[in-house]
């Protein structure tokens, strides 16, 4: 298509470029052309004087046969509809009993090139390792990917150990939380993703990380290698046990397993010293959101003859209709 243009040396042609772009004046249907020397920036219009003032001075107003620009489609123009998805590195998680699931997965493809493999999830989030069964849709089989979040590295293995982006939000206001110097111990840390933004961002002293899955520890060790974060601690075990071994060390316990928590509140507040808080991950109704994990929180305290007070408490996500994933921090003397 012909199109008037500015036709602009090849040096000046980006803050040209930039300055058009400005002026609301490049027209974005047709595509950047150049020959060796120059520069052909296709118009919406030619300038006006005023305008035309503001244009990088050793340009000359042209015309050029421009090629027709191809809008790259998203993935409501290709559906027609906005799915849900998740992304971990380079695998994007839908819905299996979403519609058409071939179809989404084919246009995630298309429209996120870094993205390899579509997966959709058969089970929910089950068993004491809380891990799910996934189904290849489209793309490389692989339920492994390294994710980037918060500038650290995660290997991940979606089929043998949790992890979910959801919670990164949450991981940020965690380790704001957190100081130089502190001792941290996650009782539930999975393939690191508490520990390792901890120990890398917020100069703690050390990180005890401990969980039961033998894979969440594979990959925590090799999560530890791949961020440098060599002040953390992994260990392969049950926390209510390997909570004895650290007795009154912790500034900070961070309890993420929201489901049962409650049954390790005894070794959390074995591990805290005075003046710590405990972060407690809960899932709770939402016409009682809070007291009565406050009310556990507080009796397990008791029977270790210490004294809580709730400094924060907050909706983390909804978790199903009416329950919500909340946490509450409490500190512990
Ligand atoms: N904190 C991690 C995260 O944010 O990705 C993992 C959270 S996941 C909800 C809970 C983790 O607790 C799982 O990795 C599971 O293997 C681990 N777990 C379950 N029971 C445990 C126990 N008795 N002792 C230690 N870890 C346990």
């Amino acid at each position: 298509m012909r199109k008037p243009c500015i036709k602009v040396p090849k040096i000046n042609g980006e803050p040209t470029r930039c300055t058009l772009i400005e002026l609301e004046l490049l027209d974005h249907s047709a595509k950047i052309a150049s020959d060796a020397q120059c520069l052909y920036l296709p118009l919406i219009r030619v300038p006006e004087a005023p305008e035309f003032e503001q244009i990088p001075e050793g340009v000359e107003i042209s015309e050029f046969e421009f090629k027709v620009q191809q809008k790259k489609p998203t993935l409501e123009d290709l559906l027609g509809l906005m799915p849900h998805y998740e992304v971990i590195g380079d695998i994007a998680l839908i819905e299996i009993d979403e519609m058409e699931a071939e179809k989404i997965a084919d246009a995630l493809l298309k429209v996120h090139p870094h993205i390899t493999t579509v997966l959709g999830a058969v089970t929910p989030v089950t068993g004491e390792y809380r891990i799910r069964e996934f189904r290849l849709i489209a793309g490389v089989e692989t339920t492994e990917t390294i994710h980037r979040e918060h500038g650290c590295l995660y290997a991940v293995d979606l089929a043998k150990a949790y992890f979910t982006p959801r919670l990164g939000t949450e991981r940020f206001r965690v380790l704001s939380r957190i100081k130089p110097g502190d001792v941290v111990v996650d009782m539930f840390a999975g393939v690191g993703p508490y520990s390792i933004l901890i120990a890398k961002k917020a100069g703690p002293k050390k990180v005890i990380a401990i969980d039961k899955n033998p894979d969440a520890i594979r990959l925590l060790r090799r999560n530890i290698d791949l961020n440098s974060a060599d002040n953390v601690e992994a260990i392969e075990g049950d926390a209510n046990e390997e909570a004895q071994r650290f007795a009154g060390i912790a500034d900070h316990v961070i309890m993420n397993l929201p489901h049962s928590a409650h049954e390790f509140l005894d070794a959390a507040v074995g591990l805290v010293r005075n003046g710590g808080i405990i972060h407690y991950y809960g899932i709770t109704p939402e016409d009682d959101l809070y007291d009565s994990s406050s009310g556990l929180i507080r009796d397990a305290a008791a029977r270790a003859g210490r004294v809580v007070e709730v400094v924060d408490k907050r909706i983390v996500r909804s978790y199903a209709p009416h329950q919500y994933n909340v946490c509450i921090e409490v500190l512990v003397e």
